[in-house]
């Protein structure tokens, strides 16, 4: 039986605490692994937590753009400090949304690269935030050698599709999958061998999710929804996405 790969989930938040054993128990038992991703110290050392209490938690530690404005220092020498423990690196990236002035995009555009060259450096994978960023981001990639690229949320358009499956980046869709007709049609153009699925848990999701806390389990909705739309089976599907989680995480 195959696992299923949550490529993006922020399980070291504050909002999953709670329940926390359970989720962990209920990954064991559907076969679920996550590539859980961080924002900033405080969830990276959670996430490195995780780990320890399962090794379905696959750790990815980083500063978000949102925090790039607080002290980067800890978080780079978790890094350094945990590089042959962690799986990846993320998460990371560009969004004008958390700045106000040209210099705040300087740091962010900083910390991103930083974060780019410890990847580099480590030999690992990375996950981007590229919210209306993806042209700046298509830029600096080129200039760092990192084995595992993942656009995590894909949103762009169609050319920026085509350029990300030139140069061999995996894309990953979310529940939204499920309700936005553009998810969908982006995912009939994606290369079957580049996609990879993901909640962003515990962002929340409208229509058929009623704005709940986004579970780790929806990931199997996202992949029944992804199969129907590509007219192949969950199965096979379940399959190609394990595939080519373990090729994005080099394992
Ligand atoms: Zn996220």
């Amino acid at each position: 039986m195959s696992w299923i790969y949550d490529a993006h989930i922020h399980l070291s938040d504050p909002e999953y605490k709670s329940d926390i054993d359970m989720i962990l128990n209920y990954m064991d038992l559907l076969k679920i692994k996550a590539c859980c991703v961080s924002m900033d110290i405080e969830t990276s050392n959670e996430t490195m937590n995780l780990h320890q209490k399962s090794k379905n938690v696959l750790p990815f530690i980083g500063i978000h753009p949102e925090m790039a404005q607080k002290e980067s220092e800890p978080v780079y020498n978790l890094i350094e400090k945990n590089n042959k423990i962690i799986t990846g690196i993320g998460e990371i990236g560009l969004d004008r949304t958390y700045i106000d002035s040209e210099e705040e995009w300087n740091v962010q555009k900083e910390v991103f690269s930083k974060q780019l060259s410890f990847a580099e450096k480590f030999n690992k994978p990375i996950s981007i935030h590229s919210r209306k960023t993806l042209s700046d981001i298509f830029e600096i990639l080129p200039s760092y050698k990192i084995p595992g690229i993942l656009l995590h949320w894909f949103d762009g358009n169609k050319a920026q599709l085509r350029t990300a499956m030139d140069n061999q980046y995996f894309v990953s869709y979310g529940p939204l999958l499920l309700y936005a007709n553009d998810k969908q049609v982006l995912l009939t153009k994606t290369d079957p061998s580049q996609l990879l699925v993901e909640t962003d848990g515990p962002v929340r999701f409208s229509r058929c999710f009623e704005y709940k806390t986004t579970e780790i389990m929806f990931v199997s909705s996202v992949i029944f929804c992804a199969s129907k739309i590509l007219h192949t089976s969950y199965e096979k599907l379940l399959t190609q996405i394990e595939d080519n989680s373990k090729r994005f995480l080099g394992i």
